[in-house]
């Protein structure tokens, strides 16, 4: 049974729990790092369509007509913070291939940890559909509040925000913000350090992701 609280489901699945420790480990490749960011994704996409509304639809088998279950309304939107949300992306797809992309890029100021925009794309049906963000770390929070809000001035409505790990100061800040967005993670950790960094974390995503470090 997933933990909720306050807004706040952390996906306690086993299979995501043990993909999650293969992830944080200093010796796991890009390749295998890359492997599990889409497996572990795929599972969380599972946990954060879990409420989607369903209608009823006429069908035909080989043997018999039914009234057969099908998703009511326009389909999803997926939301990727450049660059390491981009890891999440084929996981959330494989699952809900039919879902609109969208990226917003925003890189945090080294110095000041604050949050800037640099690329902003999104479909222009936003408020007709499931805004699912994803962002693998929620850590100081400011990224994914930015991203959030620029979401909400292009008209989305309902949001939920996924990531693989988040920091209570990160859940926190975002919640400050943001409190009617859910937010779906597999592990809150114990706290971020002096750079923003989450302890004990898995490191820079984006640098894991890309092998760029
Ligand atoms: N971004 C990362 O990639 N890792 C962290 O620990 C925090 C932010």
């Amino acid at each position: 049974m997933n933990v909720t609280r306050q807004n706040v489901t952390v996906v306690d699945h086993p299979l995501v729990q043990h993909k999650l420790t293969l992830m944080r480990k200093r010796e796991t490749t890009t390749v295998k790092f890359r492997q599990l960011s889409r497996e572990v994704s795929t599972l969380l996409a599972y946990e954060v369509t879990r409420d989607l509304p369903l209608t009823t639809t006429p069908i035909e088998t080989p043997l018999a007509e039914m009234t057969a279950p099908a998703l009511a309304g326009k389909k999803l939107c997926v939301v990727s913070i450049l660059r390491a949300g981009d890891g999440l992306l084929p996981g959330m797809l494989d699952l809900v291939p039919s879902a609109r992309v969208g990226h917003v890029g925003i890189y945090r100021d080294p110095e000041s940890l604050t949050a800037v925009e640099y690329y902003f794309k999104v479909p222009e049906d936003l408020q007709e559909r499931l805004v699912i963000v994803v962002d693998p770390m929620l850590a100081t929070g400011n990224s994914a509040v930015a991203a959030v809000s620029r979401l909400k001035e292009a008209g989305a409505q309902q949001i939920k925000f996924v990531c693989l790990l988040a920091a209570p100061e990160g859940v926190a800040q975002f919640q400050s913000v943001h409190p009617d967005v859910p937010i779906f993670t597999a592990a809150i950790d114990q706290r971020l350090n002096d750079h923003g960094y989450i302890v004990p974390g898995l490191g820079d995503a984006g640098d894991r992701l890309y092998g760029t470090k």
